[in-house]
């Protein structure tokens, strides 16, 4: 791949976004199964159905550009999504792994937030307006995902996570000394 351009970097991240949205559509269905807070889970499920529309969002500005959408692999993508994996295989309380679910999920939104709001730039500069507000769209999607997933953890399921080290566990000797924190 040569980048000779500007436009060669605009549609080389176009398809790194692309290969990521298409990661996250296997991806999601995943975590939202793994999640137990009901709320996590519909979380999920939600965001699962706003990147089927970005993922269309992409496949109209490809048209349009007249590129193929595919050829690139995100592996900033691939290995977020390895650490989400991660977490799944730990011996985690409920609570907790919804915690690590929603750090996992957060550390997505912020990648795709810096890859559109990159592209959305190379796009009005290179004067494809229609593309920039589309990706300007998708850009406001992930980050009111973040906000709601923000809004989740520290209302509701961080709370349970502390919460659920707070119940006597007298396997481990350490425990008294959290008492001493509040
Ligand atoms: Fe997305
Ligand atoms: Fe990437
Ligand atoms: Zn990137
Ligand atoms: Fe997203």
């Amino acid at each position: 791949m040569s980048l000779g351009s500007l436009h060669d970097l605009y549609v080389e991240e176009l398809r790194d976004l692309y290969n990521a949205e298409n990661q996250l559509l296997k991806a999601l269905p995943k975590m939202a199964k793994a999640a137990s807070d009901p709320r996590l889970q519909a979380a999920f499920e939600e965001h699962l159905e706003v990147t089927r529309g970005q993922v269309d969002r992409l496949d109209r500005i490809f048209k349009e550009l007249g590129e193929r959408a595919t050829g690139k692999k995100c592996v900033a993508m691939e290995g977020l999504i390895e650490e989400g994996k991660e977490l799944l295989e730990e011996d985690a309380e409920p609570a907790v792994l919804d915690a690590a679910l929603i750090s996992a999920a957060q550390k997505v939104e912020h990648y795709e937030m810096a890859g559109y709001g990159c592209v959305r730039t190379y796009a009005r500069l290179l004067g494809y307006e229609a593309a920039a507000r589309l990706l300007q769209e998708t850009l406001d999607e992930e980050g009111e995902a973040d906000h709601m997933l923000t809004e989740l953890a520290e209302t509701v399921i961080n709370v349970e996570a502390e919460e659920e080290g707070d119940e006597p566990a007298p396997k481990r000797g350490k425990r008294q000394k959290a008492g001493t924190r509040r």
